[in-house]
């Protein structure tokens, strides 16, 4: 929307002047909107930095070839691509239950916690409480960034906006992604995976299955500890139909080293 200049009539039919009007509140959101984003910047990275500190380096040599049905383990941990990389740690930081029982994105509150800027103590609050597992949900639609997206087993609906929209994406396939709530909207929380119309397969049977041996789980709970089946069926799907199942395993991949690969190693190294 045009915002109407100081002196001009509000956008609202009010016949009041905008500056005595709706301006003052349109630019206190506009301010909440930009820390909203600034902090969920920050608890990003810093998110990312925890996760690599040593004492959690037995957790990742753990979770590390659990998530992608050791496809990549330690030895070869260095070899994801950026988007592994942000996909894996992601799913580290806020689905794996490490060793001593609880999620990492939780002992980083119980820390951090003090040391947060409001607003940063409020987006972080709200990733813990709204911000769904790593998981599968079906494009029902979509209009240039607006994703409409159906929760591929429970069913709810969301509007996610990506700035690079649907990519190749058609209806009716399935995108697997974190949905995380930012300031007035759901985004991706990282690069999104997703299962064209042929390899969704028996994906909804093998969760159902996964369901009935945990009947007492909440569904939050439950996503968090089966979200790793949804990497598992697309890394089986990719093998079934000849293409490389992971970066580390393409002959052809585009990408060199990253930054991210080079934290990983540092990692490793730690363990050793
Ligand atoms: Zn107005």
């Amino acid at each position: 929307m045009e915002k109407p200049g100081r002196n001009d009539p509000c956008y609202c039919g009010s016949g009041q002047k905008y500056k005595k009007c709706h301006m003052p509140l349109d630019q206190q959101k506009e301010k909440e909107k930009r820390d909203w984003l600034q902090a969920a910047h920050f608890l990003n990275r810093d998110f990312m930095l925890f996760a690599r500190e040593e004492r959690f380096a037995a957790d990742f040599a753990t979770a590390l070839p659990f998530y992608w049905n050791k496809l990549y383990t330690l030895d070869n941990a260095e070899e994801m691509s950026q988007a592994e990389a942000l996909r894996f740690f992601d799913w580290f930081a806020l689905d794996y239950t490490l060793a001593t029982g609880g999620l990492l994105a939780e002992i980083y509150r119980q820390e951090k916690w003090e040391d947060l800027s409001s607003v940063q103590q409020q987006v972080l609050e709200k990733w813990l409480q709204e911000a769904g597992a790593s998981w599968a949900y079906t494009l029902t639609d979509y209009d240039a960034d607006k994703l409409y997206l159906q929760d591929f087993l429970f069913g709810e609906s969301f509007v996610v906006e990506e700035p690079g929209g649907r990519g190749v994406v058609e209806i009716g396939e399935v995108i697997l992604a974190r949905l995380v709530p930012m300031y007035d909207h759901w985004e991706f929380s990282t690069s999104a995976a997703y299962l064209p119309a042929d390899e969704i397969a028996d994906l909804k049977e093998k969760l159902i299955a996964a369901q009935e041996t945990m009947p007492q789980a909440t569904q939050i709970e439950f996503m968090r500890r089966n979200s790793h089946l949804l990497v598992h069926h697309a890394l089986a799907q990719a093998q079934r139909k000849g293409r490389p199942p992971v970066a580390r395993l393409d002959p052809d991949r585009p990408d060199k080293m990253t930054q991210k690969q080079k934290i990983v190693r540092q990692v490793k190294r730690r363990l050793a």
